[in-house]
């Protein structure tokens, strides 16, 4: 990286990151940068982008709404595209009555914890233990850091961060252990809420697990009348087939939260919505007991009227079909890359697949990474491996012939 840069990027060591790459547009898939060169975007750019890059429908509905109102206060006024996107979502989302807005999707966990805590204070019994899973990652902010890993991302920090209690992350093998974790920690009486990324672990290399086990752990979770928040800030909007990960379970989460793919992956946009229980433990005459939280660009016009259109588009027929092609591609390309000696824990959720390359140092900071994700740019495929860890969560409007691209850098790498 050179030094004269004015810019300190995310989630890098800046002295030993590479050049970013310039670029100059996007359009569908495809990102092209300053040296005319072209890749395809196969993580969707941070787990965000739906319909492809630079939509015309999505900027239709942008450009339509900066020459109406581009932003206003969200408090003491209210706009249409806000409404009608929470009367979307709802409609979508039934067990949920009220949205909360924020912009990112660190802040829309900060919130759902933050409901959860003040749900108890409000009724008269404070609890404060939160129960999460090992390995999580629920965003940078303190709240949301403090019930995420502790890991390298969370070390400085460690004795800032409020006390969790983890669960094993379930697998195969340890089924019993993780339910009885579940049962021990609820039964303190004391545990505010279980937050949880549902079915997909992201940052932690895209670890997956079984929609029956989680059901179990809601289950347990509201016999001892805890919270339980599903964090699906990446799972949301059909990314493991359902619209919500959520959708498989039969128990339902207390609260939900999204962002990433809400707005298409175009604008900032998060939401925490509710069961009305919880909304009616802040309803009072007592100015104490509302939640008071805001952001300057909670509910922007635009995020919200992007989000509408976006919703449209993820609606629409041509979507849905695409969303179960992709769901079949990836499972014929599981298939073939069983044939590979040189990977190991082939999976997937949905429009998610993963697989890890086995190395000796395996973890997020396993030494193979920068080679893994420079081979895949010089593929011409944007791939950013977790680690040791390689996958393709693609935009919805990849064709097949796009997808198969990006199965065969992803192949292609992991056999060099
Ligand atoms: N929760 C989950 C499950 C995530 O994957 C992420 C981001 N990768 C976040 C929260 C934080 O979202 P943001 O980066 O928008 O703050």
């Amino acid at each position: 990286m050179r030094k004269d840069r004015h810019i300190w990027y995310p989630f890098a060591q800046q002295k030993l990151a590479s050049e970013p790459v310039f670029l100059t547009h996007g359009k569908g898939a495809w990102l092209y940068d300053d040296q005319g060169n072209r890749y395809l975007d196969a993580i969707s750019s941070w787990w965000t982008n739906l319909h492809g890059h630079a939509h015309p429908y999505l900027a239709e509905a942008a450009k339509k709404q900066f020459d109406t109102l581009e932003h206003v206060i969200f408090a003491g006024f209210t706009h249409a595209p806000a409404e009608a996107l929470a009367e979307r979502l709802l409609g979508k989302i039934p067990a949920m009555q009220k949205v909360f807005f924020s912009d990112n999707g660190s802040t829309s966990v900060e919130v759902g914890i933050k409901m959860a805590l003040q749900y108890w204070d409000n009724s008269g019994k404070p609890k404060k233990q939160l129960i999460a899973l090992e390995g999580a990652y629920h965003g940078d902010t303190f709240g949301s850091m403090s019930v995420s890993g502790r890991d390298a991302f969370t070390r400085p920090f460690r004795q800032h961060l409020f006390d969790t209690t983890y669960l094993p992350f379930p697998d195969d093998d340890n089924r019993t252990e993780v339910l009885q974790a579940m049962e021990e920690a609820c039964a303190s009486g004391d545990v505010a809420a279980f937050i949880f990324e549902p079915l997909v672990q992201g940052a932690s290399g895209m670890r997956m697990y079984e929609a029956e086990m989680l059901d179990r752990l809601l289950s347990i979770a509201s016999q001892h009348k805890v919270l339980c928040i599903a964090d699906e800030v990446m799972t949301g909007f059909h990314r493991t087939g359902t619209f919500l990960a959520t959708d498989q379970c039969m128990h339902d989460p207390d609260i939900i939260c999204l962002s990433k793919g809400i707005t298409g992956g175009s604008l900032p946009l998060a939401v925490t919505l509710c069961r009305q229980e919880i909304y009616d433990a802040f309803y009072s005459d007592d100015k104490m007991k509302a939640l008071w939280h805001g952001h300057s660009y909670t509910g922007n016009p635009l995020a919200c009227a992007i989000a509408n259109a976006s919703m449209d588009l993820l609606e629409s027929a041509e979507t849905q079909t695409a969303i179960h092609r992709i769901i079949s591609q990836h499972q014929a390309f599981a298939e073939e890359l069983l044939q590979q000696e040189t990977i190991e824990n082939i999976r997937q959720t949905g429009t998610i697949i993963a697989w890890d390359i086995v190395v000796e140092d395996e973890g997020y900071f396993s030494s193979i990474r920068n080679s893994l994700y420079d081979k895949a740019l010089e593929q011409g495929v944007l791939l950013r491996p977790l680690g040791n860890t390689l996958y393709i969560m693609p935009p919805y409007c990849c064709s097949a012939a796009e997808l198969t691209a990006m199965h065969n850098a992803g192949r292609l790498i992991s056999s060099l």
